[in-house]
């Protein structure tokens, strides 16, 4: 379809969070394949080794089977150093009931990591975070990274990028910039950034008697609160609220919102280490892509809420493909990798729907009650015979796709399941 990358081939790669390390891995891998010699340029001014917000993404830092999984595909293996957990269950609290899911598979590994160096106040050395490996794998794959923020991507019949140094001209530009921060492209590349909503996180030690590897997931309790998620990273926990236009005090609202669950393990209000208000990306970007460019990750379409590092790796990789198998032209870009954005939009129709069933629902005591029974029934069940700790661990992690946890809601077996169990709390209530 025209305009294919070629020996001595220039693509710039603005922003080297996963997505933009991805882009590089998948694309000279790719490169690799075809004899194919391509000058891959990184701009990312973050240098990954700073504690706190600096240098980190505001996110919860949960690695899902499939973002392990796909990894391991790439033939990278994460040092020891860079995963702080392992998770194998949830302690899922609603309206102070709580009921535990076990991984439902055994063999899926679920990991944590930090996204930037730790904590802000951490005391003593730096820790090794997932997003400063990632780009050095990019860099010994080849790619070069220059650490400078791009102010501005004009069009002079291709990308021209203007950073510290002098304008840079493109063969082909990769948008992987995310969506915490403007974005430098002229109006001629009409890039519309995704829609987005206001996250809160902090981070505190975990308690001696917080087991490593549980994590503990709130739903409700506050008006508009999705959940909040406590996620052990190592010594410390993640304090992750998917709150949609959460405001400063949200993370203190949450612990008094949940003081008697946390009651176990905190004396009192645990003191914050860090701190932020991450932006999450809730819709698709309207365009992503054109003649000569093309956004990846955050900065095109993620899964709702979670798994955004394996959505990165797959919209990297779709893009890249499509680049080098078909063209860089914005024709190629929509036969070979709208395809692949168009799917985890429409999965992301079915995560909505199922989050306000939710929200809806467990705002009943009666349905909140009946639905941690059926958690509780199904505790150490046959895997294949788990329909709600499916879905709550499948909601929590991404660890499946929304439209087969959709298909589980709707389920006869689903609702006889929690009728039995509406009708035996409405009995005990007698
Ligand atoms: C509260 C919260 C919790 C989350 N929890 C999880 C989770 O548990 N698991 C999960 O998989 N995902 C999670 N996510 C989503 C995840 O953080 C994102 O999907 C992921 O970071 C997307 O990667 P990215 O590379 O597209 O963007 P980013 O990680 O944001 O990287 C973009 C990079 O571009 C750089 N950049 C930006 N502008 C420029 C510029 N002009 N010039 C040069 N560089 C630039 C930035 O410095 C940054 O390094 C969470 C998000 C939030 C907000």
């Amino acid at each position: 379809m025209g305009d294919r990358l070629q020996d001595g081939s220039r693509v710039c790669i603005i922003g080297g969070g996963p997505a933009g390390s991805f882009a590089a891995l998948h694309l000279l891998r790719l490169a690799r394949e075809r004899s194919l010699h391509l000058e891959v340029e990184i701009f990312e001014p973050r240098d990954g080794r700073t504690q706190g917000p600096r240098s980190c993404k505001g996110c919860a830092g949960i690695l899902s089977h499939g973002a392990v999984h796909n990894l391991a595909s790439l033939g990278l293996q994460m040092p020891p150093e860079v995963v702080q957990s392992e998770l194998r269950s949830y302690v899922v609290h609603v309206q102070n009931q709580a009921a535990t899911v076990d991984q439902p598979h055994r063999e899926r590994r679920i990991l944590s990591v930090y996204r930037g160096a730790g904590p802000r106040l951490r005391q003593g050395p730096s820790l090794a975070g997932f997003d400063a490996w990632l780009l050095d794998q990019a860099r010994a794959a080849g790619a070069r990274v220059i650490p400078t923020y791009v102010r501005r991507v004009a069009w002079d019949g291709r990308p021209i990028i203007y950073g510290d140094a002098a304008p840079i001209a493109a063969d082909l530009l990769v948008l992987a910039i995310g969506v915490n921060n403007r974005h430098p492209l002229s109006s001629k590349f009409e890039y519309t950034p995704p829609q987005t909503a206001i996250m809160a996180q902090d981070e505190i030690v975990r308690p001696a008697s917080w087991p490593d590897g549980k994590v503990a997931g709130f739903f409700g309790g506050l008006p508009g609160l999705v959940f909040g998620a406590l996620v052990p990273k190592g010594p410390y926990l993640n304090v992750s609220l998917l709150w949609p236009g959460a405001e400063a005090d949200a993370i203190v609202r949450f612990y008094t919102a949940h003081a008697q669950a946390l009651a176990r393990f905190f004396a009192e209000r645990p003191p914050s280490l860090c701190g932020c208000l991450p932006l999450i990306a809730v819709r698709p970007a309207r365009t992503c892509f054109g003649d000569r460019w093309v956004a990846v990750g955050d900065a095109a379409v993620t899964r709702l809420y979670k798994d955004g590092i394996n959505s990165a790796f797959l919209t990297a990789g779709a893009a890249m493909a499509a680049a080098v198998e078909i063209g860089t032209t914005a024709a190629a870009f929509a036969a070979a990798y709208a395809p692949a954005c168009r799917q985890l939009a429409a999965d992301n129709r079915y995560g909505e729907l199922i989050f306000r069933t939710c929200q809806l629902a467990l705002q009943s005591s009666l349905l909140a009650r009946a639905c941690i029974g059926c958690v509780r029934a199904e505790a150490g069940g046959q895997t294949a015979r788990r329909i709600f700790s499916r879905l709550v661990w499948g909601m929590l992690t991404g660890d499946e796709s929304y439209r087969d946890l959709f298909r589980l809601l709707l389920s006869p077996v689903a609702w006889s399941r929690l009728a039995g169990e509406a009708a035996r709390v409405l009995r005990e209530r007698r």
